[in-house]
């Protein structure tokens, strides 16, 4: 009997050893799972600037991030991200009255450029590029589409200067990377009214206003509320 009860004790005892080596040692290799940092997203590297080739109204209806989405699906365009279907093809859109809409979150790829080939290397415009569109038609041509040819108001300017600069600091975006949707496709986009060189002049000097080793560019995970 003493012996039975002395061989049950050291089953006991040697089942509950192994199984705490078991326990600690998938225990340690999950914290070592949780030491290895998780692969960093790979980041906008440029902006491109389009409009709307379209009239700041339909009818009644303004034309914003909803109506350019609505647009999109009939074209065909989509994206299924962290849970959301997009249509829009752009990231961010800038109505009139300077208000900053959010299109595709950041991080996902845009539908807004062609790929070009140029000195045998393919650049993807799309996936590496973000899309802002301004709502108008700054062109100087006008079609029953686009309707009248107007300069973008100065509060959609400033609206994108300020959208800009934001990028700029959030993903070390540099200035050669903004660019103007003709400047690498076969296109009037944005337009001949587009003051990309004003634009881009405010933009210099805020980057030579902040130059200097405090400078720090930060990445972020996922798309984040612009607010002006
Ligand atoms: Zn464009």
């Amino acid at each position: 009997m003493e012996r039975r009860a002395f061989w049950s004790r050291s089953l006991l005892a040697a089942f509950l050893f192994i199984a705490g080596i078991l326990f600690f040692k998938s225990f340690f290799s999950h914290r070592k799972d949780w030491r290895v940092p998780p692969p960093k997203p790979v980041g906008p590297i440029g902006i491109v600037f389009h409009h709307s080739a379209s009239p700041r109204k339909v009818g009644n209806a303004r034309i914003n991030a909803r109506r350019i989405d609505a647009m999109h699906k009939k074209r065909g365009y989509w994206l299924y991200y962290e849970g959301k279907t997009y249509h829009i093809g752009y990231h961010f859109v800038i109505l009139p009255d300077g208000t900053i809409e959010l299109g595709r979150p950041e991080m996902a790829r845009g539908a807004h450029a062609h790929a070009v080939v140029r000195n045998g290397k393919r650049i993807e415009y799309n996936t590496r590029y973000l899309g802002i569109c301004l709502v108008g038609n700054f062109s100087n041509k006008r079609t029953r589409s686009t309707g009248p040819s107007v300069s973008p108001t100065p509060e959609q300017v400033e609206a994108t200067i300020h959208i800009t600069k934001k990028l700029i600091d959030r993903y070390g975006i540099p200035l050669e990377n903004i660019i103007r949707h003709r400047d690498i496709n076969q296109t009037r986009c944005p337009g001949t009214r587009f003051p990309y060189g004003f634009i881009m002049g405010r933009l210099k000097a805020y980057v030579a206003s902040k130059k200097g080793p405090s400078s720090v560019y930060t990445r972020s995970l996922s798309s984040r509320l612009l607010t002006r």
